[in-house]
């Protein structure tokens, strides 16, 4: 097969495999170079969030649900189950078996659609060349009229816990373990903090999360952080805020144990875990993907520079995903993959870098889009606010999974929404609907005139756009507006 292609996707992740997926669709010649090994030495694609990120930490977050759920909370239905009891390596394969059947999937979506799939590590040599190495060593030369980089990222260690993948783990790590760590330390109360310390907190594991911030979840906004950090504690979740780790050491033993110190507004501490999970933010995967003679220019933490169409400093070279600037979620990156396929095609697409969406799996979910009181008021923008509690509704309650509430916040002169942030029983998937409604420019008021199912968890949606004017139903309304 010819090795000249009008485009050579490296990384087939979200980012690149949807990029590729693309621009096959519009005709182009596609290739996508992906140097990923499973556990059985075969090239898989799919990237982080289908091998080590979204895709494995919420099978194991769905599992230990069902677990919680089966020992604690069937009861309350009148059910008994008897005495639960987890079996972790058959949670673990099943969560293997979903990866599997998931980068299956986009090995047959390349078949599909005539990409070419090229395994090893690929290098940009010169504007239109791609030095590919297989991982016998072998070499090939690809030649791309344009070239998208979709390298991804990998997770930042810091010197003090260096990862051995045994006791000290990062997140793929902390998505393997075998049994149940007795003592879990999690180092960073950020998004994999919570969801990977909440898996193994559920199975039984006592989970100390040390955050080196004193402000739980600063990007979120306040009073759904507030609230968020009430419920996860209430679960068991150990979570010491202003925690600075200064060094650690492993026991060798019987058991291998780790001691973690860290300084707090208390002074020098220690603590001493079964397992470490080190979760403190994920940094770009660019080292050495460019020879010397392209200049790609990068910024200083290694993120690729691109404009809003994600084209670098060369004119034919662009980049997307985590390798540039932005939130390092999944879904940007797949908006960034088709924007960039859509421009080669001379489309004009475009991605509202305002309206990510975000959201942490824990149960209940947290999610938001859009701004939060704090930017407001920092913006200085007039704004009402409409809040309606999960214990008001009556899904909610039939469910028996109330905790949390749903706050809408809206331009308060023109009524247009600028934020949604909820805690909640599928936040996720309630918060689709204001995104929605935000790129079409919605008001609290379109929302308020909108029919919604009864009954429905989306209620509380309704009824906080309801409340932004002070017209909701089923709660009393105080209406605030700053
Ligand atoms: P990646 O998915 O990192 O893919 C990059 C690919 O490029 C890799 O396969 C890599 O092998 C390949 N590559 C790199 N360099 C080369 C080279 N030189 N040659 C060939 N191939 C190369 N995001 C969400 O939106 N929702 C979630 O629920 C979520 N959960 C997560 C949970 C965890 C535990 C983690 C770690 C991350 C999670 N994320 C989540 C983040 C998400 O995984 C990333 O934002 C996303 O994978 C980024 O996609 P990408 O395509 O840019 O890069
Ligand atoms: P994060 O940025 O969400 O959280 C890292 C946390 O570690 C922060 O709170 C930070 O203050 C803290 N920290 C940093 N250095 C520390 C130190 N030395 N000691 C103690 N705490 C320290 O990063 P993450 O949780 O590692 O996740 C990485 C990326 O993956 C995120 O950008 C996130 O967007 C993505 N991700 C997304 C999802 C999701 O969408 N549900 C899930 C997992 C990961």
């Amino acid at each position: 097969m010819s090795n000249q292609y009008d485009v050579v996707v490296i990384g087939s992740g979200p980012a690149g495999y949807v990029a590729a997926i693309r621009c096959a669709q519009l005709g182009f010649k596609t290739a996508c170079v992906e140097k990923w090994l499973n556990k059985e030495n075969k090239t898989v694609y799919g990237g982080t969030c289908l091998n080590v990120g979204c895709i494995p930490s919420k099978a194991l977050l769905d599992s230990s649900h069902k677990y919680v759920e089966a020992q604690s909370h069937f009861d309350v239905h009148g059910i008994s189950v008897g005495k639960v009891s987890i079996d972790v390596p058959a949670m673990i394969d099943r969560k293997d078996k979903i990866v599997n059947q998931l980068t299956g999937g986009v090995k047959s979506l390349f078949t599909a659609n005539k990409i070419e799939g090229v395994s090893g590590v690929a290098k940009v040599i010169a504007k239109n060349k791609i030095l590919v190495t297989g991982h016998d060593g072998s070499e090939q030369e690809l030649v791309a009229n344009n070239i998208i980089i979709a390298a991804g990222s990998v997770p930042i260690d810091i010197p003090p816990t260096p990862i051995d993948q045994d006791t000290i783990v990062d997140s793929t790590g902390a998505l393997e373990f075998q049994e149940v760590p007795k003592r879990l330390g999690v180092i960073g109360g950020g998004v994999i903090g919570l969801e990977l310390g909440s898996v193994w907190s559920r199975l039984g594991s006592d989970v100390t999360v040390l955050e080196a911030i004193d402000d739980f979840l600063p990007v979120a906004d306040h009073q759904i952080a507030k609230e968020s950090l009430k419920i996860l504690i209430k679960q068991g979740l150990r979570i010491k805020l202003g925690a600075r780790v200064t060094g650690s050491k492993i026991t060798k033993g019987v058991k291998k144990s780790v001691t973690v110190e860290y300084t707090d507004g208390e002074g020098e501490q220690a603590a001493q875990f079964d397992k470490l999970i080190v979760a403190v933010g994920r940094r770009p995967y660019t080292r050495a993907l460019f020879d010397e003679s392209v200049s790609v220019a990068r910024d200083e933490r290694g993120f690729i520079e691109v404009d809003e169409q994600c084209a670098t400093n060369i004119p034919n070279i662009y980049a997307v995903g985590d390798v540039v600037r932005g939130p390092m979620l999944a879904h940007k990156g797949m908006e960034e993959g088709v924007m960039v396929a859509e421009r080669l095609a001379d489309k004009k697409t475009q991605v509202n870098y305002n309206l990510v969406p975000s959201v942490i799996y824990t149960h209940p979910e947290i999610a938001w889009v859009g701004k939060n009181e704090e930017e407001l008021k920092t913006e200085g923008v007039d704004y009402s606010i409409g809040v309606f509690p999960f214990v008001a509704s009556a899904r909610a309650l039939a469910a028996n999974d109330s905790e949390g509430m749903v706050k809408l916040i809206a331009d308060a002169k023109t009524d247009r929404i600028l934020g949604c942030h909820i805690v909640g029983a599928s936040a996720a998937d309630l918060l689709q609907q204001i995104v929605i409604a935000m790129e079409f420019s919605a008001s609290a008021e379109d929302i308020g005139l909108t029919m919604f199912s009864h009954p429905a968890l989306s209620e509380a949606i309704h009824e906080a756009a309801l409340a932004v004017n002070g017209h909701a139903i089923h709660i009393g309304n105080r209406k605030r507006r700053k």
